[in-house]
């Protein structure tokens, strides 16, 4: 696996290269969730590359921001034995060159007020930034986003829409730990007591209400809900808890960690 640190550098290697290439942005801390996206991208994809970035622009919360985990080593291990082909580790320098005031502004409309955009004001517009200017280092045929951050791979189908993108956008599905709970990068910051209450996330889904999944989640441990919705798997505007279809959406903290989690419910 090739390894740069600049645009520049990356951009003139994957000029040389044919062909179509399929792109896995992430965070880096590596689970099996982000894997499975590098795996559907080699199977479909003649390159494949993966960004290891911790973006400060969709951070709204400093303190998650500095106590995001980073284990580049064991991705870069867990990369190449994936098969991997290219991963591209910049500084903040290298895509934020003139600094990270004056950026573009992506016309979100209703998408970005909701759940997530209301709670985490400016997170989708950082999300939006940083994904256009990877994109445009990489130009990938293909991008590949996991459904466990359900608003934003709408976000980012959107963003494609306003920007004009042709890149395929390939959504994949959650990857779980056998107990059922989401795979997050995120979740290395919990004690094994919190993952094992967690996954009243996962057990939630089919409670008979929404205030009887935000009681559950309270009782187990949660110390504030930030949203437990049922929503239009396409719009994700409100809808009454037992319509169906639909996609219940959560996101709840759990000793001072932030997580979410989805569920279409057919
Ligand atoms: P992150 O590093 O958290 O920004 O995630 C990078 C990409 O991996 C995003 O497209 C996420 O939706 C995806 N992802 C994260 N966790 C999972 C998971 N458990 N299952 C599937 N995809 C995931």
């Amino acid at each position: 696996m090739k390894q740069f640190l600049t645009q520049d550098a990356l951009k003139s290697y994957l000029q040389n290269k044919g062909g179509s290439i399929g792109f896995v942005p992430t965070m880096g801390a590596l689970h099996e969730g982000h894997l499975a996206l590098i795996k559907a991208a080699k199977a479909q994809c003649e390159q494949v590359v993966c960004s290891i970035f911790v973006n400060p622009t969709q951070f709204n919360d400093p303190s998650d921001f500095e106590k995001y985990p980073k284990t580049l080593a064991n991705d870069i291990k867990l990369l190449t034995e994936t098969g991997c082909d290219i991963v591209y580790t910049p500084e903040v320098d290298d895509l934020y060159p003139s600094g990270m005031k004056n950026l573009p502004h992506y016309p979100l409309g209703r998408l970005e007020e909701l759940l997530e955009g209301a709670h985490r004001p400016g997170h989708f517009q950082g999300v939006c930034v940083v994904v256009d200017k990877l994109l445009q280092a990489v130009q990938p045929s293909h991008l590949y986003m996991g459904q466990k951050d359900f608003q934003q791979i709408a976000i980012i189908r959107k963003m494609l829409e306003i920007t004009k993108s042709n890149v395929n956008l390939i959504e994949c599905p959650t990857v779980r730990e056998s107990s059922g709970l989401a795979m997050s990068s995120r979740n290395s910051r919990l004690s094994a007591e919190q993952k094992t209450q967690a996954l009243a996330i996962f057990q939630g889904f089919n409670s008979p209400s929404a205030a009887a999944f935000e009681s559950a989640l309270v009782a187990n441990g949660f110390e504030t809900v930030d949203y437990v919705a049922c929503c239009d798997p396409i719009t994700l505007e409100n809808k009454p808890w037992d319509e169906r279809p639909c996609q219940i959406l959560v996101a709840a903290f759990i000793g001072g960690v932030r997580l979410i989690d989805n569920q279409f419910m057919p």
